[in-house]
């Protein structure tokens, strides 16, 4: 079989745009991949979905939006005001590179044609190329690949790169479609995905194995899962609500969450985005080694920094032990960490993500032997919820976790069986554009426009905008950091790619005619960097809207009573 060529998946990604109906979008997919050889199906469907490495994949491109310029300068002749205006134009990098080499390239496209195999093995190369000098190399890899790729296929590539796909593709999407294409269940398919976080290796299974070879499906250990998430709940008695009573409530520690799989001696620790943050951790690593009850394991907890009478102390001081890849003896004695778990998934051979909550607390505190557990409590009245949520504060703690009772570990997804209770209000959003400061802060970017992710279509709408927040050191590296990620100018702004994640505090949600998010938030401040979040992972519209309804049971409505 030829190999397919990479422009089918660039013309895919065309038609992709063209509609926003989830049928014909899962049909677009399913017949995409059905015309794949099985070793296509892995990168296609990544490359599909903006990804080009499973999430666990330590791998990363790291490719400025720079060094893409400096490749289409090469292949084009526009003059620096025909450019402005294309960037200007375009809706985004992707849409820009195609405008520039269909207008204005220099050069005829090189043969042969690129295939979808090629691009992929091209991005491997570009993720391995590190070091001194990898910034000439990265830019003369991609101008090798840009040479031969037509403009929609440029667009692609640039897509890719910033993980900007813009087609209202996301992973639930891309689960469908591969049912579809394979004709299983979309449930066996979600599962797989849930076990291996990996689409790409889930769809060839289903493609190759099908129904049977889904169901064969196991957790592995050393594979990290996605955790699961919480949705945010404004008070106790919304989540005794929700959650009809039948509740536990944990602590909600400010630290870093960790998955730890064992077996025996061998111990990895995973953090939230599934790198693997086990040199960072080597007093945890022994602790677990030493006084966990069971041999076999995925267990899942908080890491806490703590003082040395054992107080949380800010999240930051945590971060300080995670950004060397293996800690110092001197950081790990000056900054202890304290773990303490709060969920099982797998014990000596047995899945447990099926389980309902509380027999996985059960089974948790069965294996945990000497390593502590989240302080936790199954409130059997509203008083009692509240008199455990203020001890939590006393305690120095971010909030409560009230958790459902009976609900079963779904990896990956921000359901309703965990809510969050914090005891301020906060938002992770993306800075997406950032003005130049005058006065004080000129040279700065120091406005920063603040935007949330839209589940539906994946793109990231401006909700507010704030100065707020950062010392001037922190607007300096902030400014750097930004100016690192640009996509284009306009006036005094800067768009940038959606990376740098940031926590907002907020008085208020508004509804706004000046944003197209239709939301605003009143007085943001900037309350601390997200370095641990991913742009994706940003706090997204539907919940902006959620809290926003939710606003209403407390306070009346304009124009109504
Ligand atoms: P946040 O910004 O609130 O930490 P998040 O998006 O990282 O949110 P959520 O699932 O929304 O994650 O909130 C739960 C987070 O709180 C977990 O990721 C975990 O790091 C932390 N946490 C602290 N204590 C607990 C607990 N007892 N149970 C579950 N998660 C806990």
């Amino acid at each position: 079989m030829p190999e397919t060529p990479f422009v089918q998946l660039a013309e895919l990604g065309q038609q992709l745009e063209q509609t926003s109906k989830r049928l014909e979008l899962t049909a677009l997919l399913a017949d995409f991949l059905q015309g794949l050889a099985p070793e296509e199906l892995p990168p296609a469907v990544r490359l599909t979905i903006g990804q080009v490495f499973p999430e666990w994949d330590e791998r990363a491109l790291n490719i400025s939006w720079r060094a893409v310029q400096t490749v289409l300068r090469n292949l084009t002749d526009a003059s620096p005001a025909i450019q402005e205006e294309i960037y200007r134009q375009a809706v985004d990098g992707g849409e820009a590179a195609r405008m520039l080499l269909e207008q204005t390239r220099s050069q005829p496209i090189e043969p042969p044609p690129l295939t979808l195999l090629e691009v992929f093995h091209a991005f491997e190369a570009l993720a391995e190329t590190a070091g001194k000098g990898s910034q000439t190399r990265k830019e003369a890899l991609l101008l090798g690949l840009f040479r031969r790729a037509t403009p929609v296929e440029a667009k692609t590539l640039v897509k890719v790169i910033s993980q900007e796909m813009r087609h209202g593709v996301n992973e639930g999407l891309m689960l469908e479609a591969i049912a579809r294409a394979a004709r299983v269940k979309p449930r066996l398919v979600q599962r797989a995905n849930q076990l291996w976080g990996d689409l790409g290796e889930v769809a060839l299974t289903a493609l190759t194995r099908g129904e049977n070879g889904l169901k064969q499906v196991e957790l592995r250990l050393f594979r990290p899962l996605k955790p699961m998430l919480a949705q945010t709940a404004t008070d106790l008695a919304e989540a005794f609500e929700r959650h009809g009573g039948h509740l536990a409530l944990e602590y909600k520690l400010d630290g870093a969450r960790v998955q730890i799989h064992r077996q025996g001696d061998q111990v990895r620790i995973y953090s939230r985005q599934l790198a693997d943050v086990t040199g960072s951790l080597p007093d945890v690593v022994a602790e677990v080694k030493e006084a966990l009850g069971v041999e076999e394991a995925i267990v899942e907890g908080e890491a806490l920094a703590v003082d040395q009478q054992g107080r949380p102390l800010p999240f930051q001081h945590l971060m300080r032990r995670f950004r060397r890849k293996h800690a110092l003896a001197e950081t790990v004695a000056e900054i202890p960490v304290q773990l303490h778990l709060f969920d099982a998934l797998y014990l000596n051979g047995k899945t447990l993500l099926d389980f309902p909550y509380q027999d996985r607390w059960q089974a948790l505190e069965a294996a945990a032997g000497q390593v502590k557990r989240v302080r936790r409590v199954i409130p059997t009245t509203l008083a009692e919820g509240q008199a455990f949520a203020e001890a939590a504060f006393r305690e120095g703690h971010e909030g409560v976790m009230a958790k459902a009772l009976d609900s079963p570990y779904t990896p990956g997804v921000r359901g309703k069986a965990w809510l969050k209770l914090k005891h301020v209000v906060t938002l992770d959003l993306v800075i997406v554009a950032a003005d130049w400061g005058y006065g004080r802060r000129h040279g700065w970017l120091s406005n920063y426009h603040l935007a949330t992710r839209d589940a539906d279509t994946g793109r990231y709408l401006v909700v507010g905008k704030t100065f707020k927040g950062l010392t001037d050191p922190e607007f300096e590296a902030m400014t750097r950091r930004l100016l690192a990620l640009e996509q284009s100018r306009r006036g005094s702004t800067v768009f940038v790619q959606p990376q740098v994640v940031v926590e907002v505090l907020f008085n208020e949600i508004q509804a706004s005619r000046q944003y197209e998010s239709g939301l605003a938030l009143r007085f943001a401040r900037i309350a601390c960097l997200r370095e641990d979040k991913l742009a994706v992972e940003a706090d997204t519209l539907q919940t902006l809207r959620q809290l926003y309804e939710q606003q209403f049971d407390y306070k009346g409505r304009r124009g109504e009573g």
